[in-house]
């Protein structure tokens, strides 16, 4: 696996590195080159806190989850450590499967400790003792780094019982997750760790109160995980005072599509996304054009070429369209056809529908039958609403965030580029030259 593309991006651009800082600078198989740059120096402090001093200075930093939602992590530990109950978890949701996303795989190959570090002090911080890491079975060089990182930790004393003589203790297993895109939703992903089939539960109850075997259970991405470290030794002042008000910090961008320079970029909250393509990520490969930008992953929302200079962070959304979801920038060129590049998406979501609610099991696929449709030049202005209908159906009443956010980067393209799916209908031609039409009106 070639890894850090970002080192590539780092020659020149100014990058701002903190979850990042240590990869492709030490051996992720070497605890010692980890703890040489202030490893575990952050764990050592924690332990000499109490938690609701560790919570207080994590809700203050204002960090948001990573994994693409943004709630509140602070808050999220406090749930958790506010309820009373003999047996807690905290577990690392690496089961990393929003297409276009790869940087908790590069997190996890080139800094595994800095992601069990976060854990450890999560897991002292709302008072469990027992930890998963939930990985996608896919990615064997951050499974391999990771249970290296994991042994090497129980060897120096830093897992396991009575951690540095603090007389806390915490165990880390190393769950594989395989291939399913919904195991990716925290409770399904609970459910398979369970020993269940990976179906999403109902929530609320959700599991900072009830999670695994229905104990209190804190849930958070790998990347939020790894920039717990760095926001205790450093202070929530430092955190704060990078990125933006509502969305501090940095994030781990992944650059993908038509680019010329594809990779992960860490960079502040709040970059915008034509910083992202043309700064970090070299502009548009092969002279074209670019067309539209998809932001936040599969299910976030795209924009068109005129919008870029929108800002990706947590708010982003709500002022200029983008969404920021798990930091995802997909870049497509003026070659390919809207009508296309829905489909595209459409069918990957059908496939990854678990088929337990009905409006995703059968949304996704009528969905993708009228995308056919339109692809083959026999789409309808009738079909155009109903896309609109089924999106809207989808949007209030399927059962978790897979089916419920379908919609969003469906509607953003049907809004965006109505005028294409129109051609579709009414000329004879898909425009870009993408689509066979069977059948010329
Ligand atoms: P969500 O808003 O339901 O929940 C986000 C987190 O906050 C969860 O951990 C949830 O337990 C917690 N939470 C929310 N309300 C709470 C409350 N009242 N009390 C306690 N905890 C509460 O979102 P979600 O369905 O978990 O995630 C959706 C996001 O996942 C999307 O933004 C999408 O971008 C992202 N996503 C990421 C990937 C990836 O590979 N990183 C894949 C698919 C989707």
């Amino acid at each position: 696996v070639k890894t850090p593309k970002s080192v590539e991006a780092k020659k020149v651009t100014e990058e701002e590195r903190i979850v990042l800082k240590r990869a492709g600078k030490i051996n992720p198989r070497n605890i010692e080159e980890y703890i040489a740059l202030d490893g575990y120096q952050s764990l050592a402090k924690a332990l000499k806190m109490r938690p609701e001093e560790i919570i207080a200075e994590i809700k203050e930093s204002g960090l948001r989850g990573r994994g693409g939602a943004g709630f509140p992590t602070g808050l999220k530990w406090e749930f958790t450590m506010k309820v009373n109950a003999p047996e807690k978890f905290v577990i690392c949701n690496a089961d990393e499967g929003e297409p276009g996303t790869f940087k908790d795989r590069l997190i996890m190959e080139g800094d595994p400790h800095s992601v069990i570090e976060g854990m450890l002090i999560a897991g002292y911080a709302v008072g469990a003792n027992k930890g998963y890491v939930y990985i996608r079975g896919e990615y064997y060089e951050s499974v391999d780094n990771l249970r290296t990182a994991i042994s090497q930790a129980y060897e120096y004393g830093l897992l396991g019982d009575n951690i540095l003589g603090s007389g806390f203790s915490f165990d880390l297993t190393v769950r594989l997750g395989a291939g399913a895109y919904v195991c990716g939703e925290e409770t399904a992903l609970i459910e398979s760790i369970e020993g269940k089939a990976g179906r999403p539960r109902l929530k609320p109850p959700y599991p900072p109160v009830k999670g695994l075997f229905q104990k209190p259970t804190v849930v958070n991405n790998v990347e939020t995980f790894a920039s717990v470290p760095a926001i205790l030794l450093n202070g929530s002042n430092w955190f704060k005072s990078i990125g933006t008000p509502s969305s501090p910090g940095t994030k781990v961008f992944s650059l993908c599509g038509n680019l010329v320079r594809r990779g992960i970029v860490e960079a502040p909250m709040g970059t915008t996304v034509a910083d992202l393509i043309y700064k970090y990520g070299g502009g548009i490969e092969g002279g074209k054009k670019l067309k539209m930008v998809q932001t936040g992953g599969a299910a976030g929302t795209f924009i068109k070429a005129e919008e870029i200079s929108a800002p990706m962070d947590f708010d982003s959304f709500k002022t200029h369209g983008a969404s920021l979801g798990s930091g995802v920038i997909l870049a497509i060129d003026d070659s390919h056809c809207a009508v296309d590049v829905a489909l595209n998406l459409m069918e990957f979501f059908a496939h990854e529908s678990c088929g337990k609610c009905t409006p995703c099991r059968e949304g996704t696929r009528l969905i993708v039958n009228m995308l056919k449709e339109f692809s083959k030049g026999r789409g309808s202005h009738e079909m155009l609403d109903n896309l609109y209908n089924v999106a809207y159906t989808m949007q209030n009443s399927a059962f978790c965030g897979l089916g419920q956010s379908v919609p969003v980067p469906l509607t953003s393209l049907l809004d965006r580029f109505r005028d294409e799916f129109e051609a579709h209908i009414d000329a004879l031609e898909c425009p870009s030259g993408v689509c066979k039409f069977e059948k010329k009106k």
